[in-house]
């Protein structure tokens, strides 16, 4: 098979994995014109310092020993299949790089054969890479769940991320949905590998020269509606693997109905607003101090999807408000709806001056459309309505609707390529 025809199918067959932050962008036309680098797996991710970078997103093979009902890849499901060798990921990478098309490798796999061998072809890869290439940009590396351990280690000492998609957020769900896969069998390289980014770190300060393993951390991914976890037990687990499993990244990936099957759920398209509030608790969770728990409790199973999860736990813990801006503790402030951590941080500096009022806030550059309903400054509640939880909800809905529908507009181009994948 040409070169081009395997990248083709196997830079489709990638597009569902958002691991690496993004799937995929829609381009213009039909893909078959200058400039568009849909076709060809280009995406974009983001760096831990905000910078965009485009990536080769391929995975490996398509070809899989298993049948994950959620997956399009399946080994039931009748679609084109392709296989690169080690060499051509290799080549393509650098040939796209010297090009300037990419500044880094996202690169995955289905399982063909068995793990061990699926894994062996990946190391081959980044060995390629890295040893007779010379080549030094980013490499994010998926590890095939039930893998010898020692050829993950091997592969860590050679790419910046790896990432072991959970993809189901239970053992039940795996079970039911994805049979061939344990949860034992993820876990244990997670495992491994979070072990392995936290001795690194602490052999990294006694020998300077020790190479890196995994510098850039672990993610994973967890398909979100394709069974019936709450809220509250996906972010639960999320909390557990960053606590415990030293994870960078949770990715929650709204499950598109690609397949025909009894076992799944008919949704109308994807739970993108519940992914994006997934997204929004995660960010709760690693930036602002909030425990899963906080955020969502027994009864309370998922998040209200009329407003933020911030805003919702604070109409939940009302008596906690109004913060008054010149007396709370740096923490309180950033529980505030509409405070983050540097407008946090601006208010606890400029208070050490001066007291603070609604006036200075805005002169500050602090944006009050949210935070007025939950602050006093010198004792001035400045809300244009009543400091009542129902009629504070209605106000906060309303504004989100506005910003969403604001934000539909400018996407639509990608609202259409997300339902396009639905039909
Ligand atoms: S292992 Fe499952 S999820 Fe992964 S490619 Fe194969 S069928 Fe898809």
């Amino acid at each position: 098979m040409e070169l081009q025809k395997k990248l083709e199918i196997l830079s489709d067959a990638a597009k569902y994995d958002v691991s690496c932050s993004s799937s995929g962008s829609s381009g213009r036309g039909d893909s078959s014109g200058l400039g568009n680098t849909k076709a060809s797996g280009i995406c974009h991710s983001w760096t831990d310092d905000g910078r965009c970078v485009s990536l080769l997103k391929i995975l490996f093979t398509n070809y899989c020993l298993y049948d994950c009902q959620y997956c399009v890849n399946r080994v039931s499901n009748d679609r084109s299949r392709a296989s690169f060798t080690p060499e051509e990921v290799a080549q393509l990478t650098v040939d796209f790089y010297k090009r300037n098309y990419i500044e880094g490798l996202f690169l995955s796999s289905a399982v063909n054969r068995s793990p061990d061998w699926t894994m062996e072809q990946l190391l081959t890869t980044v060995q390629l890479l890295r040893n007779k290439h010379n080549y030094q940009g980013y490499i994010h590396l998926k590890a095939i769940p039930g893998a010898d351990f020692k050829l993950i280690y091997q592969a860590g000492l050679l790419v910046d991320r790896m990432s072991v998609n959970i993809e189901l957020p239970s053992e039940g769900s795996l079970e039911k949905l994805a049979p061939q896969k344990k949860k034992a069998g993820i876990l244990a390289p997670m495992k491994g590998i979070g072990a392995g980014i936290e001795n690194n770190i602490i052999e990294r300060k006694k020998y300077k020269q020790k190479e890196k393993f995994v510098p850039a951390g672990q993610s994973t991914q967890l398909i979100v509606g394709a069974s019936p976890e709450s809220d509250r037990q996906i972010i639960s687990l999320s909390e557990g693997l960053y606590d415990h499993f030293n994870l960078k990244r949770v990715y929650y990936s709204a499950y598109l109905p690609v397949n025909n099957s009894s076992l799944l759920p008919a949704l109308p398209g994807p739970p993108l607003k519940r992914e994006h509030r997934l997204y929004q608790a995660d960010w709760l969770l690693r930036f602002y101090g909030f425990k899963a728990g906080e955020l969502l409790t027994p009864g309370r199973e998922n998040f209200d999807l009329k407003i933020d999860p911030k805003a919702d736990w604070a109409l939940n813990n009302l008596d906690k408000f109004p913060v008054e801006v010149n007396t709370a503790d740096y923490e309180m402030l950033l529980r505030v709806p509409g405070i983050g951590p540097r407008s946090a941080a601006k208010i606890v500096k400029a208070r050490r001056e001066k007291k603070l009022t609604h006036y200075n806030l805005k002169k500050m550059r602090i944006v009050l459309k949210r935070a007025n309903f939950f602050i006093t400054c010198n004792g001035k509640y400045a809300a244009a309505v009543p400091f009542e939880s129902e009629v504070i909800y209605s106000r906060l809905a309303e504004k989100e609707a506005e910003q969403m529908s604001l934000f539909n507009s400018t996407k639509s181009e990608a609202k259409e390529w997300d339902f396009n994948l639905v039909k």
